[in-house]
């Protein structure tokens, strides 16, 4: 059965037939975000079957009037940690007042999903899958790294996997207060038995690199985490260079890791190794097999109240830039991508445009999915509709639930 979405005020694709860039350009609202005013698309079989002008639309079996919404690729939140137990609300609240506090922070979290019972993990997940998909976000990755042991980070990995295919294995997410002493034989746990026993359920490798945080991983420990993971048949992501302009985004580059995500603090060198690991390849928009895409999550300097990354220097400099959430419950909770959106054109000047082709095509490329993060023909019909006549409105209207549907795999969500 095919479906006729029309009268679409305006439908951004991020398709080069209609003017969407591998990359958008500075310079106007909706440059290089491949839009078609009063448009329609047609979806058949889960897929993009036709996108064009309302008034030049094939016939289809059904139709459902758009009646002038704005209507987006889904949102592609490229980074989550959204299996999880246990509450940090005091912690926000401490950090927010500036109170002491001595909750614990992440070994919280651990011990908390540690205790908790699959079936809670797996409830807190799913809600959280579908608070994205209600704000427009219909291609999702999670991360384990709340375990630190075997059984619970392969647990972790399980739910996720029932939730999306991007799973990624983060056992070096911090070294647990049980191994403060003995970093070594936790580094073997992560690179051995922990890894056999996550990678089935993962296609990601990541690792904290932050030399600056004395629970995450220097350079070498890093490097040693992604080559088992590689060995093991898993593609590399990275986080770095959160707190300090750290070893993270070399190591990203030196591996073909598909992402590096924070970015906050880069030398000069780390811009142009990241610009560096695209050049030469072709710009087909999907960023598949390409370099390594600079992720940046502005919810968490939002939440922990720290400065912005850079997103302009980048930008200038050529390299990919994709946004996601980082959602987790410890350095920022929102869900939302609207929110970083917003975030991104406010506090890191990035144009609106720019914003919303890195929360799609840009968190595509940093998943090196070709099949999401734009509305070409043969994509996935993931689409986000807008109650609102175009897409700067996401910016424009902060905190306001503009998401009307989602529609994923070609079917209303
Ligand atoms: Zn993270």
């Amino acid at each position: 059965m095919s479906v006729l979405l029309t009268n679409i005020g305006e439908l951004v694709t991020n398709d080069p037939v209609h003017g969407g860039a591998s990359e958008p350009r500075a310079g106007g609202p909706g440059d290089g975000l491949g839009m078609v005013a009063d448009a329609a698309v047609v979806v058949e079989a889960g897929r993009i079957a036709w996108t064009g002008p309302a008034s030049s639309a094939p016939a289809a079996d059904v139709a459902v009037d758009l009646e002038g919404r704005c209507v987006l690729p889904g949102f592609v939140d490229s980074h989550s940690h959204t299996v999880f137990a246990g509450d940090r609300s005091a912690e926000f609240a401490a950090r927010m007042t500036g109170e002491p506090y001595t909750g614990g922070g992440i070994a919280n979290t651990v011990a908390a999903t540690r205790a908790a019972s699959e079936e809670a993990l797996r409830a807190r997940g799913r809600a959280l899958v579908r608070e994205m998909l209600a704000q427009g976000t219909t291609t999702v990755e999670i991360k384990s790294g709340y375990g630190q042991d075997v059984a619970t980070e392969a647990r972790m990995l399980r739910i996720a996997r029932e939730l999306t295919p991007e799973t990624t294995y983060l056992g070096a997410h911090t070294v647990p207060a049980e191994y403060a002493h003995d970093r070594a034989a936790y580094l073997r746990l992560v690179t051995g038995p922990m890894l056999a026993a996550c990678a089935p359920h993962a296609r990601w490798v990541d690792v904290f690199c932050e030399p600056a945080a004395p629970t995450a991983f220097d350079e070498d420990e890093s490097r040693a985490v992604l080559a088992a993971g590689l060995r093991a048949g898993l593609l590399a992501r990275v986080h770095g260079n959160q707190l300090s302009a750290g070893p993270g985004v070399r190591l990203a580059v030196e591996v073909g890791a598909a992402s590096v995500d924070h970015c906050t603090y880069l030398t000069d060198a780390d811009v142009d190794a990241l610009a560096g690991s695209w050049a030469g390849r072709s710009g087909s928009g999907s960023g598949v097999g390409h370099g390594s895409v600079a992720t940046l999550l502005p919810a968490i300097e939002f939440s922990t109240r720290s400065p912005y990354p850079d997103a302009r220097r980048l930008l200038a400099a050529g390299v990919p830039v994709a946004l996601a959430t980082d959602c987790n419950p410890g350095s920022g909770y929102s869900s939302s991508m609207p929110f970083v959106v917003a975030l991104a054109v406010r506090e890191m000047r990035m144009s609106p445009a720019e914003a919303l082709w890195s929360a799609t095509a840009g968190g595509a490329a940093a998943l090196r999915r070709d099949d999401v993060g734009h509305l070409r023909v043969g994509a996935r019909a993931d689409l986000t509709v807008l109650d609102a006549p175009s897409h700067l409105y996401l910016a424009y209207r902060p905190g306001v639930p503009l998401v009307a549907q989602v529609w994923k795999d070609g079917a209303r969500a």
